[in-house]
């Protein structure tokens, strides 16, 4: 039997993963504003990834938060200290995928392309399979996109060691950064617990980063 929410959820990703669906998607109807499984999740925008299928949660069972790379930015720490303080969240869960996006790029390659560099739009072009269209101007903002660490790959290239590492590391920094920062208490019995994960798009499995 799972113990935590967490271990029910990677009971019900086995179950999507052999064709189940779990997650009821008609309203609900009233609910507490308090997430019933105590949960917050952090994933990656891509499309082939619905958090509440795969993870087989309902409505009002978790916050959940995407953005691209299911990266711990500034943004998603504030929503997570949020979530836990004032909305009783206790278990908190990070997912990562294969074929991720943000391993075909670098922020100083995307910068470049963006502000007119014609190396760096070519680099793009190739990397996405479509023209890159650059702005030719500079901006102060993002001030990073948080692009995984390592040799860019062509977008949506198969799972391999290397690119497994790549996630596998930025999942380790984001737990990392939720597990040393000041406000995410760790001990005694308002402690959280964080896990992470890679989500294979290709079998529905989430295999978790030790
Ligand atoms: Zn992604």
């Amino acid at each position: 039997m799972p113990t935590t929410a967490t271990d029910s959820c990677l009971e019900h990703n086995a179950r999507y993963a052999r064709g189940e669906g779990l997650h009821v998607a008609t309203h609900p109807g009233s609910q507490p504003i308090r997430p019933a499984r105590r949960l917050a999740v952090v994933a990656c925008m891509d499309a082939r990834m619905d958090v509440e299928d795969l993870l087989g949660i309902q409505t009002g069972d978790a916050h959940v938060i995407r953005n691209a790379g299911g990266v711990v930015t500034d943004d998603v720490i504030r929503c997570l200290i949020i979530s836990h303080h004032l909305l009783d969240t206790n278990e908190i869960v990070l997912i990562h995928h294969t074929k991720c996006g943000m391993l075909a790029f670098t922020d100083d390659l995307l910068k470049a392309g963006l502000e007119g560099d014609p190396a760096a739009t070519d680099l793009l072009g190739k990397a996405t399979g479509r023209s890159f269209t650059p702005c030719r101007t500079s901006s102060a903002s993002p001030a990073a996109f948080h692009a995984f660490r390592g040799a860019p790959e062509p977008l949506d290239s198969p799972r391999n060691e290397a690119n497994i590492e790549r996630l596998s590391a930025d999942v380790r920094r984001g737990m990392a950064a939720i597990l040393s920062h000041p406000w995410i208490p760790t001990t005694g019995p308002d402690a959280v617990t964080v896990r992470g994960f890679i989500y294979d798009v290709d079998t529905g499995r989430l295999e978790e980063v030790k």
